[in-house]
């Protein structure tokens, strides 16, 4: 099996519970558009703003061949649920939704089978999903990270199909190098991205599996992007802390759209 799938690479920029007002919001998006839209044809770049800026964001994006999604979901359509969004309300705003966060898995306490559902429903809608594995630090250290990811992936795409894998991404992000500063050896998230891709094409094919992208997440910048995206089994990132900097996230879609100019 190739390594590469047939799309483009994915730079994906997940903002978090940040900024905290719409005039900052709309400043980042725009800085991050002056850039971005001039490797549109090279490489996907997907804005997560939190959900009050989702519509202020999609009119600046509007023609852009950028693409917005939200960074998270519920699995019902509407209904009792009171604070949650669902797949069906972010359809016709949105091309992607982020599920299976670190965060929301730490401080949420969302399951795997809650990600799995969540992971149905927004291909259900017609979304890309961007479905988020990676162990924690107790596991790496313990030598069981493969173990960990397996268990989510094969949880988290229990209900998938081969029709779903051109809008089916997963990120690798190891928990310890979210939001830390300490990235992972790129030996380590190669080896754990080629594991990936060989769970997915087991469950879903190997041909079907080529389209999956798979995404390295966890304290990626402008001077460490390259050492990730040149990887084999890697076809993007997905970029948290330096996604709140125009001009390095900026820096990062660059040097993604090189190294995969270059293959
Ligand atoms: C993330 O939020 O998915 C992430 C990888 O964050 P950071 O880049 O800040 O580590």
């Amino acid at each position: 099996m190739s390594s590469r799938p047939p799309g483009m690479p994915l730079v994906a920029a997940n903002w978090k519970m940040n900024p905290t007002n719409i005039d900052d919001a709309l400043d980042l998006v725009r800085g991050i558009l002056s850039v971005a839209r001039g490797h549109a044809d090279r490489v996907e770049v997907s804005i997560f703003p939190p959900f009050p800026w989702l519509l202020a964001v999609s009119e600046v994006l509007v023609e852009s061949g950028v693409k917005l999604g939200a960074q998270d979901c519920f699995w019902e359509m509407s209904g009792a649920y009171t604070g949650e969004v669902s797949p069906a309300m972010l359809k016709d705003l949105c091309q992607w939704v982020i599920v299976g966060h670190s965060e929301r898995r730490l401080y949420l306490g969302e399951t795997d089978d809650m990600v799995a559902k969540k992971t149905a429903a927004g291909l259900s809608c017609g979304l890309g999903v961007i479905m988020c594995v990676g162990e924690l630090a107790d596991h790496y250290d313990a030598g069981t990270s493969d173990q960990v990811v397996s268990a989510q992936v094969k949880a988290g795409l229990a209900s998938c199909s081969a029709d779903d894998s051109a809008r089916l991404v997963i990120a690798y992000e190891p928990v310890w190098a979210i939001g830390t500063g300490k990235s992972a050896d790129p030996e380590h998230a190669y080896k754990t991205m080629r594991l990936i891709r060989r769970i997915v094409g087991e469950m879903i094919g190997a041909g079907a599996a080529r389209k999956v992208r798979i995404l390295y997440g966890g304290s990626v910048n402008a001077a460490n992007v390259q050492s990730y995206v040149e990887l084999p089994y890697c076809d993007g990132c997905l970029v948290g802390g330096a996604s709140l900097d125009a001009a390095e996230f900026a820096h990062i879609v660059k040097v993604t759209a090189e190294v995969y100019g270059h293959r």
